[in-house]
């Protein structure tokens, strides 16, 4: 059985940012250290936080007075980030700057008072966080949509005056599918060049599917709530390759295995190289080698940290 790794995977620049934020609010201030929402979607990394000091809390309210909050890198509505202010909580935001991007398109679209439409996943909180982006005295509307059903029912009050963002994780496919339709729906319906999907959603999904032209199963390491590992496991199942979503290696079952010559391995942008390497040992148990890599991508994007802490620790 051969080990194929996928390149790129696992950490990119904005959970990179996202923890180190965590990490060095820490380091200077000592714990206790709250963050609103699982800094990242990834369970070992939410542990590791939490064994040094990190607390992890879904609202504002559940944090004491005089403490340091930090917003996860999914991104807060701006009343979450106005009610930190009016509770004089010291606020490091790290919001992926990818997301940030987004958010400030979305305030620009609901100052001019035009309509928007967001494609992404309900309940999920960089969705819950973009459409608090959108001001509430605007004129125009906000609307969520999340599949081409959506795309072709959706009633739309401005049609003239109407723009599409995304959420970052999506899968790329699909995204551009529901693009496509509304435009056909809508011919003036103006969006960003691409869409926006982030580099590390793309690189990622692109990876697999280079894995899925030659391994009969493969591994996404990563947790059951991360939107980017899930849209890894579906893309490589709809290449017809048995695909499993796992947090760690414990999660392998052997029957899975059986008869499997070429075991692709990848992992979403949130799920740290450490779990990568536990699940080869695990594999390489189970007779697996590690194959010479076919595809070598690097990505080269770093995020710098906001000034307070860089400063800091200068
Ligand atoms: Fe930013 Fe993309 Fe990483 Fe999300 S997956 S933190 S949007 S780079």
């Amino acid at each position: 059985m051969n080990i194929h790794l996928a390149s790129p995977r696992g950490f990119c620049a904005g959970v990179d940012r996202a923890i180190a934020i965590v990490e060095r609010a820490l380091a200077l201030f000592g714990a206790p250290v709250y963050v609103r929402h699982e800094v990242v979607h990834n369970q070992f990394v939410v542990d590791d936080l939490k064994q040094r000091g990190a607390i992890f809390v879904d609202e504002l309210q559940q944090i004491p007075d005089d403490q340091i909050v930090i917003f996860s890198a999914h991104g807060v509505a701006q009343a979450v980030k106005q009610e930190a202010q009016k509770r004089k909580l010291q606020i490091f935001d790290a919001t992926c700057p990818l997301v940030t991007k987004v958010h400030m398109e979305v305030k620009r679209i609901s100052m001019q008072h035009e309509d928007c439409i967001l494609i992404g996943h309900h309940g999920h909180p960089e969705v819950e966080g973009t459409l608090g982006q959108f001001q509430q005295h605007s004129k125009g509307h906000i609307y969520l949509i999340e599949t081409l059903h959506d795309a072709n029912t959706i009633k739309i009050q401005q049609p003239d005056r109407l723009n599409y963002v995304t959420q970052t994780t999506l899968s790329v496919d699909d995204t551009a599918e529901i693009i496509q339709h509304l435009k056909q729906r809508f011919p003036a319906i103006k969006g960003p060049k691409k869409d926006d999907i982030c580099y590390a959603t793309q690189n990622r999904q692109d990876a697999v599917k280079k894995l899925a032209g030659y391994c009969d199963l493969i591994l996404v390491v990563g947790s059951v709530n991360s939107s980017n590992s899930n849209r890894l496991q579906e893309l490589a199942e709809r290449f017809d390759v048995p695909a499993y979503l796992i947090d760690t290696a414990e999660n392998i079952n052997a029957a899975w295995l059986t008869g499997k010559k070429n075991v692709g391995v990848t992992a979403g942008a949130s799920a740290p190289e450490i779990l990568v390497e536990q699940v080869i040992s695990r594999l390489e148990t189970h007779g697996g080698k590690l194959a010479q890599q076919l595809h070598d991508y690097q990505e080269h994007v770093t995020f710098s940290l906001p000034p307070e802490l860089r400063l800091a620790a200068e």
